[in-house]
């Protein structure tokens, strides 16, 4: 059993910085969780807190129900992986992977034992004599990773443990630590800034903003039910894109206006009663870049959009553009080819759309909008409406 609870945990750096506010958090026994968030949002020293590397300014960090908070790093029973592996370059792969075993003045065969199990697991077997400077990243990741799990910890913190690795590499070693999760249901706590890393791996995942917890639910709650719009661009890739709309009309006919288009909202979201409140006002519309789609030929409906930019991905492509300003028809339907530099400037925006759809930068194109996939936020506060 192996419980980790926050509570009301903040962290204020000497210079005044305050890297995490106020944050609780259940994590429960065997699980894996992601701790996610743009850069700075204080997700390391989340994890330094619990490892006991990080003093807490106030709150707790409460393991199996006990208070830890003034626990020292040993006593806490934790494994950590840093995202630089921190192996020692003198040592050999063994030594490396037994040392806290060896401090722990456990019996040699058992060390032998364990160490040798936990290296064929990871496929380590055959470097059990290298150095680590003798080792690819990926080993080297492994050896980490080992080194960590023969201790057969309570509590599994890992920071990045993936991010010096390759594209690929990274897709494998997600796979691995996936598998292994699974053998061992050692309680995870998985940083990274990552969210397709989070979407893979986390049973749950929280996201971070300026050290505050915004939302912590299943990779699938997030992403079809985002608690405000932080949580709606961070989660999804590409991002979520965003406009400032007026809600038009009444319950039985509401519209939008985007690029100069009126765009009905559909029955099912039109009368949600969190909605209703907001006709006649300013609302944040989101779509995901999967709610658009190449029209066959421009019609009503249909936003005029000029390619910024055609991503091809194999099997789908991205059109990045800017939605042309309210009323502006920058970009005229047509085989005409316009300068790209005549199109309003707003926000850059991303569709996603068929591998067949012929695209040229600067040719215009009709996109259509599924608005039955439209999202909405409060434009003052961030929160979700409906
Ligand atoms: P990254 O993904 O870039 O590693 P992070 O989300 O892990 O970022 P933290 O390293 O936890 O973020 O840092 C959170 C905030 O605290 C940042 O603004 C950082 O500059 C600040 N910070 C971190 N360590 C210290 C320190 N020792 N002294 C002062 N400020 C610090």
């Amino acid at each position: 059993m192996s419980v980790v609870r926050l509570e009301h945990l903040t962290k204020v750096f000497a210079g005044g910085t305050k890297a995490v506010d106020d944050l609780s958090l259940m994590i429960g026994d065997g699980e894996f969780l992601v701790l996610v968030g743009p850069s700075g949002c204080g997700k390391s020293t989340v994890l330094r807190m619990i490892a006991g590397l990080e003093e807490v300014s106030s709150g707790d960090v409460l393991i199996d129900g006990e208070n830890v908070t003034n626990w020292a790093p040993k006593e806490r029973d934790i494994a950590m992986v840093f995202q630089n592996y921190a192996l020692y370059p003198h040592m050999t792969v063994r030594d490396n992977m037994g040392f806290a075993l060896r401090l722990r003045h456990t019996d040699k065969a058992e060390l032998r034992k364990n160490v040798n199990a936990t290296a064929e697991l990871l496929g380590l077997g055959e470097l059990l004599d290298r150095r680590p400077a003798a080792l690819s990243g990926g080993q080297r990741q492994r050896v980490a990773m080992g080194r960590a799990m023969v201790r057969r910890p309570r509590v599994f913190l890992l920071d990045e443990p993936l991010s010096n690795l390759d594209a690929k590499l990274r897709v494998s070693m997600r796979a691995e630590l996936a598998r292994l999760h699974q053998r061992y249901e050692v309680t995870t706590v998985y940083v990274t800034h990552d969210q397709v890393e989070a979407m893979t791996l986390g049973d749950r995942i929280a996201v971070l903003d300026k050290g505050r917890l915004q939302q912590v639910g299943s990779p699938d709650e997030l992403y079809q039910a985002p608690a405000n719009k932080f949580v709606a661009g961070f989660m999804g890739s590409p991002s979520m894109n965003f406009a400032t709309v007026q809600l038009r009309g009444d319950e039985d006919r509401t519209t939008v206006m985007l690029a100069g288009r009126e765009l009905e909202v559909p029955d099912a979201i039109r009368r949600h009663p969190a909605l209703v409140r907001y006709l006649g006002s300013i609302v944040v519309m989101g779509l995901r870049p999967a709610s658009f789609a190449v029209a066959t030929q421009p019609v009503a409906g249909t936003l005029p959009v000029v390619p910024l930019g055609v991503e091809s991905l194999g099997d789908e492509k991205h059109v990045l553009f800017r939605l042309p300003a309210n009323g502006a028809d920058a970009a005229a339907p047509g085989d005409v080819p316009v300068a790209v530099d005549d199109v309003a400037a707003t926000e850059l925006w991303t569709a996603k759309v068929g591998q067949r759809a012929q695209l040229a930068i600067g040719r215009p194109v009709p996109l259509t909008v599924d608005l039955s996939t439209a999202y909405f936020f409060d434009p003052d506060t961030g929160e979700a409406v409906p």
